[in-house]
């Protein structure tokens, strides 16, 4: 964990808008928000980036963190809409934080390609 700015949002050490939070996952509203709805959701385990993921043993965390965003969205009421989840990795992915997180975003028409 060491100075991870999401660790310490879980413990609390840092505040956070939280949507959810289970064993396994926290959920909460990005700052930087880039669309009407912008939450990330995140492992309580420390994994710096989706190449760190173990695909043996994190197959199924990876899977709850999509089904978690899913489940918000639905909660939400923007699911039908349509909207997007996206894990950025590192440099030209542009990842800025080391701890993995989903971000998922809706409200608004998303272009593709990303810029
Ligand atoms: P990345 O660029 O790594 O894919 O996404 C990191 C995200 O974390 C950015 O969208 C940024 O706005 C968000 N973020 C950075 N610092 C904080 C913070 O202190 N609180 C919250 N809620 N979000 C943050
Ligand atoms: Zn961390």
């Amino acid at each position: 964990m060491s100075d991870c700015l999401f660790c310490k949002i879980i413990v609390g050490e840092i505040p956070s808008e939280k949507i959810y939070e289970d064993e396994d996952v926290y959920a909460f509203y990005d700052i930087g928000k880039q669309a009407p709805h912008h939450f990330l959701v995140i492992p309580k385990t420390h994994i710096a980036t989706l190449n760190d993921l173990n695909e043996k043993n994190d197959a199924a965390l990876l899977g709850k963190l999509t089904l978690t965003a899913s489940k918000i969205a639905k909660d939400m009421g923007f699911a039908e809409q349509g909207y997007r989840v996206v894990m950025n990795c590192n440099e030209q992915g542009g990842q800025t934080v080391y701890h993995i997180h989903l971000h998922c975003l809706g409200g608004r028409n998303l272009s593709w390609p990303p810029g």
